[in-house]
């Protein structure tokens, strides 16, 4: 066999046959490729850089991302971050689901910097996920880190999982919420919530909760 130059420096490389990029190239060769031709010979090395990316939110600490961002202020109104875009991984399929997130706080006497909201938002979505516990743990982190009234989270999200495979193409766009305190307890502030989100968004009215399991574990 007659090896492009990009294969045999590939071959120079010490990960060629082994970690991320090894696994990558016994990947590529089980479904039958030939990881020596030239539009493959660098793909585990572009495939493990992807991935450490997409993944890099298991290294991020709240409080490093929050970075003393947070300020005393006498403001008990709704605080409204919307379409924050994201992009994850499904923990199921590693394939990916991207949407936006919509963030609101009602202040008890501490406000979060507003550019932190979409940074704890990649924190989360940067890991191997499903929706509903990355619309959970961007709702507990804020509540942690400022005790407010209340929060609320909504995660609209596309799931290649399903929308790729032709698995319940219907559901593949699936919205999940998280409140906590005033906006559960509080009919009129939730649907204030619901209300302003919806305006220019793809909330359809009533779709406020979870709509059922974001993919399919199969
Ligand atoms: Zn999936």
């Amino acid at each position: 066999m007659v090896l492009t130059l990009g294969a045999r420096k590939a071959r120079l490389d010490p990960g060629y046959n082994c970690g991320v990029k090894g696994l990558v190239r016994k990947l590529l060769i089980e479904l039958k490729e030939d990881p020596d031709r030239e539009g493959l010979v660098r793909t585990p090395e572009r495939v493990e850089k992807a991935l450490t990316f997409l993944t890099s939110g298991y290294d991020a600490v709240v409080a490093d991302v929050i970075n003393g961002a947070l300020f005393t202020v006498d403001y008990s109104e709704m605080v409204i971050v919307k379409d924050v875009d994201f992009y994850s991984l499904c923990e199921h399929h590693l394939l990916p689901f991207f949407g936006k997130c919509h963030v609101a706080y009602i202040p008890n006497g501490r406000v979060i910097g507003l550019s932190k909201i979409p940074r704890l938002v990649d924190m989360f979505a940067r890991r191997l996920q499903i929706q509903e516990r990355m619309t959970n743990q961007i709702a507990e982190t804020i509540r942690e880190a400022i005790d407010p009234l209340g929060v609320a989270v909504v995660v609209e999200a596309t799931h290649l999982c399903m929308s790729m495979r032709g698995v319940e193409k219907q559901n593949s766009f699936a919205v999940t919420s998280a409140m906590l305190g005033t906006f559960r307890e509080n009919h009129r502030t939730r649907s204030e919530f619901l209300e302003l989100i919806r305006r220019g968004s793809y909330v359809q009215r009533g779709a406020s909760q979870g709509t059922g399991p974001d993919c399919v574990d199969e």
